[in-house]
């Protein structure tokens, strides 16, 4: 049967969602409260140059998604391999590390230090089975203090913009590179064979920046009469004892209701709860405001060079610099620049309203400049021109109780059948973009076959505390 369906959000998760169910001719609408799709997943084109959002690229364990996406973007999607390095007191270290990397990189004194500090850990973790409650010590107890404090610490605590001891072990297990010391003392002396995990290195990634890919996908919705709307933001939401009855949203400053028959939310969790009416959340309201999320600001250089390096990302770990990430547009698609020409972004990290997000664009500029310089790219002559982009809602923080907080919202919405919440927004959860596709793709599933899963299925998808980012389909 033929059901109209609300999406809200127009990001990877809300199309893939509007692009499943209009493909089986049910009746869809986008509500998107920017005046473009892609949320986290878009392009912005300057004078001839194109800088994602932070540098994306897309990978995905899931067969079917890869040849759909494939199918979907026929020439325009390129295929590119990763080459990450860490910039760490004036040495360019492996990404992910590697032990004989460090061995050879760090002198003798620190050498011997790491490896005291892991022999340490490991036998505490034996003898005194250590638990791990947080981040912190989810990396000592397996790497060791000495690590922990070079690479670590400093860049997890930049990154989120918390104390380590303050986040949940949850992202350490998804997202802590492979460098495994017992695996490489084993295989040293023989004692284990096979191959060692490698990261996923083949990515794909479309000509004209990620952003292009939810263009042409919003064009394929369209086209199989799906609705999108732009610069609309969800204001309300309507129930009646059957469930969801409407969708109230904002346009222009004019108030507008839409019936539906279900709702696939992929807007952040908090902001949907927020949206309902107030004696429905009572119980649950206190728990939306300790889901918080970590903003990001953008610095996107256009610089009169050819070329600044060729790796795809270079990690600063040190709290001195006030960036994470530097991206060269270039690597992923040679289209990301005029000929001769190239760019640099930079990822910094911060909380919506603080110093560095009401800081004007020529401070920032000149203070990653200078950090730039001292970490051996010196492009303060060749500066064509720059412009600064920002996110609010870049990463969810996984504070030690931020999953029964979710948990909590996650039960108050379950009591609304023909609702489900899903993406990196709607189950505040760290995933990529082939997961949020994945989610939305289940979720319209879900909705067309009468609830064929269960919705915690869909929220909890690729949730196994192993590595993301292992194993790839790609070219
Ligand atoms: C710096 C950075 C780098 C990343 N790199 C990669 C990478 O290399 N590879 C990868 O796979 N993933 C990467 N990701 C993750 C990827 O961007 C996300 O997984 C993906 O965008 C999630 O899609 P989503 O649709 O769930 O959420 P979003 O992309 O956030 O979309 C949510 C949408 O909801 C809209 N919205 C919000 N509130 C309202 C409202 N009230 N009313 C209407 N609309 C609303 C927003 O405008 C947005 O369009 C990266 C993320 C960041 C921050």
């Amino acid at each position: 049967m033929k059901k109209k369906i609300l999406v809200l959000g127009g990001g990877p998760c809300g199309l893939s969602a509007a692009w499943e169910l209009s493909r089986y001719g049910h009746d869809v609408t986008v509500i998107e409260k920017e005046s473009r799709v892609g949320g986290l997943c878009i392009t912005n084109e300057y004078k001839g140059y194109r800088f994602d959002l932070g540098g994306h690229r897309f990978i995905s364990k899931n067969k079917e998604l890869v040849e759909n996406v494939c199918n979907m973007m026929g020439n325009e999607l390129l295929t590119a391999q990763r080459k990450s390095v860490i910039l760490l007191q004036g040495k360019t270290f492996e990404y992910p590390l590697s032990a004989k990397d460090i061995f050879l990189k760090m002198d003798l004194w620190t050498n011997l230090k790491a490896f005291t500090s892991y022999v340490i850990a490991a036998i505490s973790r034996v003898i005194f089975r250590k638990k791990d409650i947080s981040f912190e010590d989810w990396i000592v107890n397996r790497f060791g203090r000495t690590l922990y404090n070079f690479f670590f610490g400093p860049y997890t605590e930049k990154l989120w913009g918390i104390s380590p001891k303050l986040i949940s072990t949850d992202w350490a297990s998804q997202r802590i590179s492979l460098l495994n010391l017992k695996d490489v003392i084993f295989r040293l002396f023989k004692l284990k064979k096979g191959t060692p995990r490698t990261y996923a290195k083949g990515y794909f990634y479309p000509k004209k920046g990620i952003g292009q890919m939810f263009d042409i996908m919003s064009e394929e919705i369209s086209k199989m009469g799906g609705r999108i709307i732009l610069n609309a933001t969800v204001s309300g939401i309507q129930i009646s004892k059957n469930g969801v009855e409407s969708i109230c949203y904002t346009q222009y400053g004019a108030a507008k209701t839409i019936d539906c028959d279900a709702v696939i939310s992929t807007i952040p969790l908090p902001d949907l709860i927020k949206v309902f009416p107030g004696y429905q959340v009572q119980d649950v309201i206190h728990h939306t405001a300790s889901l918080k999320f970590r903003s990001v600001r953008f610095l996107n250089i256009l610089v009169d060079l050819p070329d600044i390096s060729d790796n795809t990302w270079m990690y600063v770990s040190e709290g001195k610099y006030i960036t994470t990430r530097i991206q060269e547009p270039k690597r992923r698609s040679p289209f990301s620049a005029p000929e001769g020409k190239t760019s640099v972004m930079l990822e910094i990290p911060c909380n919506e309203n603080d110093e560095i997000w009401n800081c004007s664009g020529e401070s920032l500029l000149k203070r990653c400049l200078a950090d730039l310089k001292e970490l051996g790219i010196d492009i303060q002559d060749k500066v064509i021109d720059y412009f600064t982009t920002s996110v609010i809602h870049g990463y969810p923080v996984y504070s030690l109780d931020y999953a029964m907080h979710r948990q909590k919202l996650f039960d108050f919405l379950d009591q609304y059948e023909n609702l489900i919440t899903c993406g990196r927004q709607g189950t505040f959860r760290y995933i990529f973009m082939d997961t949020a596709m994945e989610m939305g793709i289940t979720a319209a599933q879900n909705l067309m076959l009468d609830n064929a899963c269960k919705k915690t299925d869909v929220q909890l998808m690729r949730s196994e505390k192993e590595l993301i980012e292992v194993t790839s389909v790609t070219a």
